[in-house]
């Protein structure tokens, strides 16, 4: 691998360099061989024989310089000082086939400084959660961290009951979070000017070329999360604890516990059932981002010479908004394979009022549009949109006429785009399958009783989320019947 360890050579308030403390007799769980071959991990015989150790905190190849990062957040909206990598370490940064700079970062490692009241470390059902979201968005095509690898262990974990201990080795392009900063604003304001150049070099140096960089670092990161945020819901995906500590300032998707994707449409749902007040439900998620950003940003008011000003500041937020409509919206359209305008968005939004008013799930529905569009080419979405259909009221059953017939009207316009366009853009915007909370259930019950098979059957599937394939089960398309009491997903990890 190409390594470029570049965190541990910032000053040495900003982490604590320690090994992971290995656990009992680790035992693969998953290996992502595509990960592998990205990081340039799968050319070296060492690393391809020993990563069970790896995972395992057994053995730390010589060129890993292990640390655990410090850093701050706001967590529910609520100023929570100090945190840290508690049970994760940054083991390694390395260069990869595309030359990005990727983080390999243990989780699950024992205990840090940072630990708090935790016992440093991560148990099967959240890391293989963890694991299979993080494939399943990259394959959707969201920025995301993902995974090179988990194991399990013999090392006993008290949660609610006693678990098993695992660990994952995380992949991402970046580990420092809004929280960093806030860490630095707090602790050692001095680094703030040194740390704020390694995230413009580091990070994102095209922002080198502007006449004000770091203006130009703050807008950029800005729009990213916005991007992000609008892939989030086109995507149904909650990610469940956006609190600052747990967003990367690269604007890629980043640890998620209690996250979900959305099956029967309710804008108001939350996945985790930690928050009790709802603070980061669906709908929330857009204007979450907004909050998150506008704490985040005001840290970088002394940092006067290089032209922050409070307007300089609110100039940068401004076009998060902006970003965001126009990301979703045109995605939005795209998802309804129809062009950027605005009777293609009454369209979209009246869709989703069917959808809500019906509960219906918000995945299966989308895709079922091919087999109102193209059925005889596709078997399986017209079986989708039958089942659609079939759930509908009398009354729905009629606005569901009335939608689909203007619709079909809205393709067959001369400025629609041509009928094998619709059905590509059909296809490549609308998964068939995302990580259902009940799909990671069965694959989590299976492995505590020591069995993978399921976990890489669910991690062949969602490498190619927008095919129909043979290998899926109905449970990989099946949503929850409606108003079902939820699977209690919690921040218990
Ligand atoms: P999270 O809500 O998972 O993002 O975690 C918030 C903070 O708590 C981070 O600083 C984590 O490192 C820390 N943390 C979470 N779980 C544990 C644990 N089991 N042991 C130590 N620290 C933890
Ligand atoms: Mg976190």
């Amino acid at each position: 691998m190409r390594y470029q360890n570049t965190y541990v050579k910032l000053d040495t308030r900003l982490y604590h360099r320690q090994p992971p403390t290995p656990l009992e007799n680790p035992r693969a769980g998953h290996f992502n061989n595509q990960v592998a071959q990205q990081l340039g991990w799968a050319d070296d015989p060492d690393l391809m024989a020993r990563w069970v150790d790896i995972i395992g905190g057994q053995y730390v190849p010589t060129q890993f310089e292990p640390l655990a990062m410090a850093y701050a957040g706001h967590q529910f909206g609520q100023w929570a000082g100090q945190l840290g990598d508690g049970r994760g370490l940054l083991m390694a940064q390395v260069l990869d086939n595309n030359d990005q700079l990727q983080d390999l970062h243990l989780k699950g490692c024992g205990l840090t400084p940072y630990s708090r009241m935790g016992d440093g470390r991560a148990v099967l059902r959240s890391t293989i959660r963890e694991y299979l979201c993080g494939h399943a968005l990259t394959q959707l095509g969201i920025p995301s961290s993902n995974a090179l690898g988990f194991v399990v262990s013999d090392t006993p974990i008290r949660r609610e009951r006693m678990e098993a201990g695992a660990a994952l080795m995380r992949v991402a392009d970046s580990h420092v979070r809004l929280g960093h900063v806030e860490w630095i604003a707090s602790f050692a304001p001095d680094l703030l000017s040194e740390f704020t150049d390694y995230m413009i070099d580091t990070y994102y140096p095209e922002c080198r070329d502007s006449e004000k960089p770091v203006l130009a670092f703050l807008q950029a990161v800005v729009q990213r999360t916005a991007r992000m945020i609008a892939d989030w819901q086109l995507t149904g995906f909650a990610h469940g604890v956006m609190n600052t500590d747990n967003l990367s300032i690269t604007g890629s998707t980043l640890d998620f516990g209690p996250f979900g994707f959305m099956e029967r449409f309710d804008p108001a749902w939350i996945n985790n059932h930690s928050d009790h007040s709802g603070r980061y439900t669906y709908q929330n998620q857009p204007a979450i981002g907004h909050w998150n950003l506008n704490v985040w940003l005001p840290h970088f008011m002394r940092l006067t010479q290089e032209g922050v000003t409070r307007d300089s500041l609110a100039e940068c937020l401004a076009p998060y908004e902006p970003t965001f409509m126009q990301h979703y919206q045109q995605g939005l359209c795209r998802k309804l394979g129809l062009p950027h305008q605005s009777d293609s968005l009454t369209l979209a939004f009246e869709f989703l009022t069917l959808l809500e008013d019906n509960l219906l799930d918000y995945t299966n529905s989308f895709r079922a549009l091919l087999g109102l569009v193209a059925a005889d080419e596709h078997p399986y979405e017209q079986q989708l949109l039958k089942i659609m259909i079939a759930e509908l009221s009398d009354e729905a059953r009629q606005v569901w006429q009335d939608w689909s017939t203007r619709y079909l009207a809205q393709i067959q316009q001369p400025s629609s785009p041509t009928n094998d366009q619709v059905v590509t853009d059909l296809k490549t915007n609308n998964p068939v399958y995302v990580l259902r909370n009940s799909m990671a259930q069965h694959a989590i019950t299976a492995a505590e009783q020591g069995q993978f098979e399921e976990v890489a059957r669910l991690f062949e599937l969602l490498a190619s989320p927008y095919t129909v394939q043979d290998i899926a089960t109905d449970l990989d398309s099946r949503p929850p019947t409606p108003n079902a009491p939820q699977l209690p997903i919690s921040c218990s990890s």
